[in-house]
């Protein structure tokens, strides 16, 4: 049966602050509009009823800007995903995100999309929140009681839920400075081209001399979030990597997810391919660390 569109009331607010007035004085069927590529489709499609939309890229201090400072770098909340794959600070310093972000085929997506959309949608099958996680990235929050800093390792609560009140916006995206002789890599498995991941994984390394001093391994699609395999990380650290050692890493990292079958893949085949993508990726991450 033909559903109509309800009616909703939309809001173009000129500062960060009128944003957060308009999402607290009205109650939770409020929706924060970025790039819409989530959205739009899901209102479309009557997955999603809200009384009220909220456009935040008219709001003066919200910005798209890709800066380095003595911290790190900083990425606007308006950043779309193309504007980040082809930064050249992203590309020379954080290599990780950008073969995270290149990995996704729609260049329309990635132009229109922001990262932090991709992100505040919270699937597990996120390309995105892998690499944020190895890169211990943290969000900058604005909200009615003022800023706060959430890492991106407490963010996720579960399928679609994120700790973010419906009050709160993201204004930039904080990525901590690198050690010397890191290497970092990301890999995906999917269908087709076009379709999101089956599996991904994403690593960051850091070696002094033959040794892993650090390490860091996150992948998605494999349970209710994505997810650092920890357990796999203590495996290497302190260690001098070798095969044999990567192997054993890969190997626990596949027994810590907790896969679901679904269209795209059977859980099982999820776990045997989590222990590839984790072996392929540590071993990139290894030889970039090393170069
Ligand atoms: C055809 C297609 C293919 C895709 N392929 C991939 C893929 O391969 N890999 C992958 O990872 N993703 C993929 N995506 C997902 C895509 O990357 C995201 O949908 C997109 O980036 C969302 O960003 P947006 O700015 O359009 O968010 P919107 O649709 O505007 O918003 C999405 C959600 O984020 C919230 N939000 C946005 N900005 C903020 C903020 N600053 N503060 C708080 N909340 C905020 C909104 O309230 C909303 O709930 C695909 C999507 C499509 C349609």
């Amino acid at each position: 049966m033909f559903r109509t569109l309800k009616p909703f009331e939309y809001f173009e607010p000129k500062t960060i602050k009128e944003a957060v007035d308009i999402l607290s004085t009205h109650d939770s069927g409020t929706k924060i509009l970025a790039g819409g590529v989530d959205l739009v489709p899901r209102l479309r499609k009557r997955q999603i009823h809200p009384e009220y939309m909220v456009n935040i890229q008219q709001a003066k201090e919200m910005n798209g800007t890709i800066e380095d400072t003595a911290e790190g770098l900083r990425i606007g909340a308006l950043a779309s995903l193309r504007s980040i794959e082809l930064s050249p600070l992203v590309h020379k310093n954080y290599f990780v995100l950008h073969e995270a972000i290149a990995s996704i085929a729609s260049t329309q997506v990635k132009t229109q999309g922001t990262a932090v959309g991709n992100l505040c949608v919270a699937t597990p099958a996120s390309d995105v929140a892998p690499a944020l996680l190895v890169l211990n990235a943290n969000f900058r929050v604005v909200g009615p009681s003022g800023e706060k800093i959430v890492p991106v390792e407490n963010f996720y609560l579960g399928v679609g839920k994120t700790v973010l009140q419906d009050n709160e916006i993201i204004v930039e995206i904080l990525l901590p400075k690198l050690q010397p002789k890191t290497g970092g890599a990301f890999l995906k498995l999917v269908r087709t081209a076009a379709d999101i991941a089956k599996v991904n994984a994403a690593v960051i390394l850091t070696m002094i001399d033959d040794t892993c001093s650090d390490v860091r391994i996150a992948v998605g699609s494999v349970a209710p979030t994505v997810l650092r395999v920890k357990k796999a990380e203590e495996i290497l650290k302190g260690q001098k990597v070798e095969p044999k050692l990567i192997e054993a890493a890969a190997k626990t990292a596949a027994e810590e997810v907790k896969p679901i079958s679904d269209l795209r893949s059977t859980a099982e085949y999820r776990r045997e391919t989590t222990l590839v993508l984790v072996r392929r990726t540590l071993s990139a991450a290894l030889e970039r660390a090393k170069a």
